[in-house]
């Protein structure tokens, strides 16, 4: 063990320009490269960082990215015990299950995520559960220096019959990173892998398939469109629902579980909607009416219109527009062009579910183009329901940017 004095010798120091200080005071996660006055030592990719204020005193830990403009990840505003080694990252780790304990005693779900990266204090890691298996991605320099250890830890803890690496996305290109996939510890992937959602069942594709396989963030608005179903089902008769964005048609299956009568699934991907189409198999749902249309949302929506097709329930479920503050504005009109549509389509008293998952695009800013949609629309609508994501992807209070998904669940009403 290295004495205080002798670590304070060996950690590099990066010293912050004054007046530089307020997000980290707050306990915000990032240091971005313009608030550093100088670095002392020679810090590595992904080395622990002693974060030193403008007047020399200490202020947090961080690990170090060179390439990245969020110079430094942020994980601890203790002087001491220094966060490094095993015990740190086991507490972290223990933390961040404990947040998904009532989802852990949940047999009928069986997917979940059960680290968020920044949002559990675990910057640069996400780790997501599909039964025995679990699935990694490594997203900072600090994470992916940390590879190894983060590994035997889970191992460790959750005892998983497979963990699969999937840090093949792009934000690793931000911190210098090459993409990589693959199997890291425990057997193969087992074929088919399927899991249970609420009782329903669904095939993952932790391979290929989009972030680690499902969109588990939508779980819960999932669940309430299967609540609404039943309840429109009890009121008066089977709902149909038009999937916009349908991937391996998740949203249909709680549908058409809830007593739909009838889904017509939207998606680009051929490979997502024949996967749908083995969910519903999963699920004893193949007798019932589901269409699936491939190809371009924008254009299909049109399309229907041209039909004169109209729908008691939409689902418009986009990837994200606006990937940075940048893209606002063209992401603001791709948003507005879909609700429109959608609100063309859907019937006098039928129900919307429409989400933005772009963190760029403020809860206020979406309302906004959803009414603007609806005004051109020539629908009076009404908002009976706030979305967000579901509680296994939280938002630390310190870090209001992980509130990424929103969505607004609108009633037409004439
Ligand atoms: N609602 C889904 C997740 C949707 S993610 C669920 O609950 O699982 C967004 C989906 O939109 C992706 O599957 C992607 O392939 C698809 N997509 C992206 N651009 C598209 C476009 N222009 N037209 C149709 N589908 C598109």
């Amino acid at each position: 063990m290295k004495s205080r004095k002798e670590r304070e010798i060996d950690t590099p120091r990066v010293i912050l320009k004054r007046g530089r200080e307020e997000a980290l005071l707050r306990h915000h996660p990032w240091l971005f490269s313009g608030g550093i006055a100088r670095i002392e030592g020679e810090p590595g990719p992904g080395t622990l960082v002693a974060i030193h204020g403008s007047d020399g005193a200490f202020r947090a830990w961080g690990h170090y990215s060179p390439h990245s403009q969020i110079r430094a990840r942020l994980i601890a505003w203790e002087e001491a015990p220094c966060p490094e080694g095993p015990d740190f990252w086991r507490a972290r780790l223990r933390q961040a299950f404990a947040t998904r304990a009532l989802l852990a005693a949940d047999p009928a779900t069986t997917a979940y995520r059960l680290v968020h990266a920044e949002s559990d204090y675990l910057p640069g890691l996400i780790v997501d559960r599909y039964g025995e298996v679990l699935v990694v991605q490594f997203l900072s320099q600090g994470t992916e220096t940390r590879r190894a250890l983060l590994s035997e830890l889970l191992m460790e803890l959750l005892h998983p019959r497979t963990l699969y690496e999937r840090s093949d996305v792009d934000v690793r290109e931000k911190e210098g990173l090459a993409p990589r996939a693959g199997l890291i510890a425990g057997e193969s992937l087992p074929e088919p892998l399927v899991v249970q959602e609420h009782g329903l069942r669904f095939t993952v594709d932790v391979r290929s398939g989009h972030k680690s396989g499902l969109y588990l963030d939508q779980r819960e608005n999932r669940r309430q469109l299967r609540s609404l179903t039943k309840g429109l089902v009890a009121a008066g008769g089977p709902p149909s629902l038009l999937n916009v964005f349908a991937y391996t048609g998740g949203f249909g299956v709680y549908a058409l579980a809830g007593g739909a009568e009838s889904v017509v699934n939207l998606e680009s991907s051929e490979e997502a909607l024949a996967q749908g189409r083995e969910n519903l198999a999963l699920n004893e749902l193949e007798q019932v009416s589901v269409e699936d249309l491939a190809g371009d949302a924008f254009q299909l929506l049109r399309d229907l219109r041209a039909q004169g097709r109209s729908f008691d329930l939409v689902v418009l479920d986009p990837p994200k527009f606006a990937h940075s503050r940048r893209d606002v504005q063209r992401a603001a009109r791709g948003y507005k062009d879909i609700n429109l549509q959608a609100f063309h389509l859907l019937r006098p008293g039928g129900y919307l579910f429409t989400f933005s998952c772009s963190g760029a695009i403020s809860a206020d800013l979406f309302q906004k183009i959803v009414f603007g949609a609806a005004l051109d629309a020539g629908c009076p609508a009404q908002i009976v329901g706030q979305l967000s994501q579901s509680p296994d992807h939280p938002v630390a209070l310190t870090f209001p940017e992980g509130a990424y998904l929103k969505g607004l669940l609108c009633r037409r009403v004439a």
